[in-house]
This record gives structure tokens, C-alpha cells and sequence, in this order.
């Protein structure tokens, strides 16, 4: 076992104690067996909500309704869900009935793929009703049961599918590649944030380009927001050498560069379709920017330094690299350090002292004239210092004036 289920053991051992049945399930057992690191451990148990919450003297109800309760135990906790059946799917959506059942199959059944419907006791034996261990050593996705029927309960299990493939290389099994295809459409009903999450975590998988050609196969692109008419534009994105990207705003920074967005309101309208935060645009526009300065000349003035900011910097630089015209990171790092000052709020003058200096009336003309102190200490023309900056203010003022 590894030491994440070493830890967890003692819960699933006191829900066995208490006459209750309880087994690591899920991805954390896939993960397990193929070996890689574990970010959450997932326990499903024939033991219902509140038996569970009697048994564990510290429990949060993260989501009760369908049965899971997270457990506290030294510093972890642990997603506990009652074993359940799943009906009433609407609209090709996830379900908004669950029921609550004793019956571990009957949990498993309704579980996406045979790689993720694996469950494991405490003592690390596996249980593998629908043959994913085979399915897992060949590298396949195949979904549980009839995979056209999969896909009209949940279509999400079409983009997850996909968004396997690009994080685990694996092969999508033709009948359920066969259903993906016929079923694309239905993606549309699917709302938009959960689409997002799994296209992201498919350009950040280890393999974008296995979950690429599956989109392209499936004609599943034609069906996420913005992308029907993008087939080039993903074909490119499988051209470019080997990749990687480990941020989110890397993600929407290269995508917005490959649909020939370099402005701020086309790559705001593609951020707000895809209905990501004003952060993300914010930083996505600021990286976009950066991009553009760095194909153009291969470095940033600074005031592009300043106004990109370092975490757009890098993720500008993340991108520009997949590209094929990354600078050194270091020393892009150092260029912004050396910036006089990293935020307006530095500037050694405000409206305030422009005031009591008699410099200017309150108005437009203050903040004209601030603006260009702040251009004059980015570019390192004057001295960020109040008495340097208060001289150089009254000779802007004094031109503006005649
Ligand atoms: P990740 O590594 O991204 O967390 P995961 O397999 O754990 O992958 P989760 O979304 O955390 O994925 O879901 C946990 C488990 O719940 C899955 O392994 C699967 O068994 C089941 N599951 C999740 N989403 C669905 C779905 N849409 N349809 C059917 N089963 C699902
Ligand atoms: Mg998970």
C-alpha cells in the first residue's frame, strides 16, 4: 500500500469494525496501480451518511445529498460516499437523484471507465468487476457497460474520456471512441465549466497529443465553445515538437495565440464564452501582450516588464518556449527585478503631494501628470526619490500649461 492509504486505513478500518463495508475506490486506485502520485484519496462505503458521522468524531458535509462525507483525521480528510445508483439523468447531465445503496458492484457499475471503477480493501487486495486491471495494463479506455447509453447519461464522460487519454496515453477503446463520435453533439448540453475543467486538464496532461487526435477523431472539438471551426488550429497545435504546460493560464495563453487572438477584447470574448474568472483574463491578456513583445524583439521594454507583471512574465515565457522563441527564464526574471519600481503604489509622489506642492489643482491634469512621473520612473528617467520626482512634476506641469 502506499503511504496515502497507510494513513487512510484506519478509517476504513473502523467503518469495517462498526459491521459496514469500505474500500479505496477511483482514480486513487488507478493512480496506485500505475504507479503514480495520489492528490486525494476516495473511500466509498455501504455505511450511509449518518451512520458514517457517528462513527468519526470530526466529519464535514461536503456533499451530503449524494452521500459524502468528508472525514478529519490528522491533519487529512478523506472523501467518504455512501455506495449509490445513479437515475433520473436529464438532459444528457449528470444525474440529480442518487439512491443510496449497500451494494458495492452496484456502485461500481456506475462509474465512468473500467480504470476508474476499481475499488481496493485495506489489505490491498482489488476488486475488478469489469476487467480494469487487463484494460489498465494495455492502456484503454473503455467505459462500463454500453458506451452510447454512458454517454447519454453524462455526456461529460465524453470530454473525460479524451482528457484521459492526454494525461495517461492511453488508447480509447474503438466501440466507446465509436459512441464518442456518434454522441458529440450532446457535449453542448454539458454546461461550460465543466467542459472547461476537462479541456484544461487535457492541455496540461503529460500526453496533450493523445488527447488531441482523439478529439480530432471523435469530432468532439466541433462541439466545445469556440472551437468548430479550429481543426488547423488544433492540427498545429499536435505539430508543434513535444510540450508541456502546467498552469491554467498557460493553457488559455497558448490557445489564444494559436486562434490569432493578440488583442484584448478577442481573447476576452474567447475567455468569457469559455466562462473563465476576470483574473484569468486579466493574466491571459497580460501574457498575450508579453507574447507579441517578445516574438516581435525577443525582450520587453520596461514598461512592458512592468505592466506584464512576473507571473505573466513567466507564463508568457512558458508559452514562448513552446513556441520556439522562449528567452532565458533567469534572466527575463532579472530584468523585471531590476525594474525601479514593480507597482504604481511605489511612486515616491501621489495626488496628495502634487496638491500641497501647489503643482496642480484637483482634475484630470493630476492624473495626466502622475502618469507621466510613473512613465518617467519605469523608464528610468527620473530617480524615484519625492524631491526628483516633485522638480520633474512641475516642469510636465509647466509644459502642459503653455
Ligand atoms: P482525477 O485524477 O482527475 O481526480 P478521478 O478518476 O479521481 O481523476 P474524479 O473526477 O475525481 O476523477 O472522480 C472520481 C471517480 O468518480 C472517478 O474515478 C469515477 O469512478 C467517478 N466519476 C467521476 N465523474 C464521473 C462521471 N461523470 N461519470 C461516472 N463516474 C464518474
Ligand atoms: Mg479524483
Amino acid at each position: 500500500l502506499p503511504a496515502a492509504f497507510q494513513e487512510a486505513k484506519p478509517i476504513i478500518e473502523t467503518i469495517e469494525a462498526a459491521g459496514f463495508e469500505a474500500y479505496f475506490v477511483g482514480g486513487c486506485v488507478r493512480d496506485t496501480i500505475l504507479g503514480k502520485p495520489l492528490h486525494d484519496v476516495d473511500i466509498a462505503t455501504s455505511a450511509f451518511p449518518a451512520e458514517v458521522k457517528q462513527l468519526f468524531k470530526r466529519t464535514v458535509d461536503t456533499g451530503i445529498e449524494h452521500g459524502t462525507v468528508m472525514i478529519l483525521d490528522h491533519g487529512n480528510g478523506y472523501e467518504t460516499t455512501t455506495f449509490r445508483t445513479e437515475s433520473g439523468y436529464q438532459d444528457f447531465r449528470r444525474p440529480d437523484q442518487v439512491t443510496f445503496v449497500r451494494s458495492l458492484k452496484e456502485d461500481l457499475k456506475r462509474r465512468d471507465f473500467t480504470i476508474n471503477a476499481l475499488a481496493m480493501t485495506a489489505k490491498g487486495e482489488v476488486i475488478d468487476l469489469f476487467d480494469g486491471l487487463a484494460d489498465l495494463k494495455r492502456g484503454v479506455l473503455r467505459a462500463v457497460g454500453v458506451a452510447e447509453e454512458r454517454f447519454h447519461e453524462d455526456a461529460l464522460r465524453m470530454m473525460r474520456a479524451v482528457r484521459f487519454a492526454s494525461q495517461l496515453d492511453f488508447a480509447i477503446e474503438p466501440q466507446t471512441q465509436q459512441a464518442i463520435t456518434d454522441n458529440a453533439a450532446l457535449l453542448t448540453k454539458i454546461a461550460v465549466e465543466r467542459t472547461r475543467v476537462e479541456w484544461e486538464k487535457l492541455l496540461m496532461g503529460q500526453h496533450p497529443d493523445a488527447g488531441l487526435k482523439s478529439l480530432l477523431t471523435t469530432g468532439l472539438y466541433q462541439y466545445m465553445p469556440m472551437m468548430a471551426a479550429q481543426k488547423p488550429m488544433l492540427q498545429q497545435l499536435l505539430a508543434l515538437p513535444d510540450w508541456h504546460l502546467s498552469t491554467i493560464e498557460s493553457v488559455w495563453t497558448l490557445l489564444s495565440w494559436q486562434m490569432q487572438l493578440r488583442d484584448a477584447s478577442a481573447i476576452r470574448h474567447l475567455l468569457k464564452t469559455w466562462k473563465t474568472s476576470n483574473e484569468l483574463i486579466s493574466h491571459v491578456t497580460a501574457a498575450v501582450n508579453a507574447l507579441n513583445a517578445l516574438e516581435r524583439s525577443g525582450r520587453l521594454t520596461s514598461e512592458e516588464n512592468f505592466y506584464t507583471g512576473l507571473d505573466a512574465l513567466t507564463t508568457a515565457n512558458q508559452v514562448a518556449t513552446i513556441l520556439g522563441f522562449g528567452q532565458d527564464q533567469a534572466q527575463l526574471a532579472q530584468s523585471y527585478a531590476s525594474l525601479p519600481i514593480h507597482d504604481k503604489h511605489e511612486l515616491a509622489v501621489n495626488g496628495g503631494d502634487l496638491l500641497k506642492a501647489k503643482l496642480v489643482t484637483p482634475g484630470p491634469m493630476m492624473g495626466s501628470i502622475l502618469a507621466t512621473c510613473l512613465q518617467a520612473v519605469i523608464t528610468g528617467k527620473v530617480e524615484n526619490q519625492q524631491d526628483a520626482l516633485l522638480d520633474f512634476a512641475r516642469m510636465v506641469a509647466d509644459s502642459k500649461n503653455h
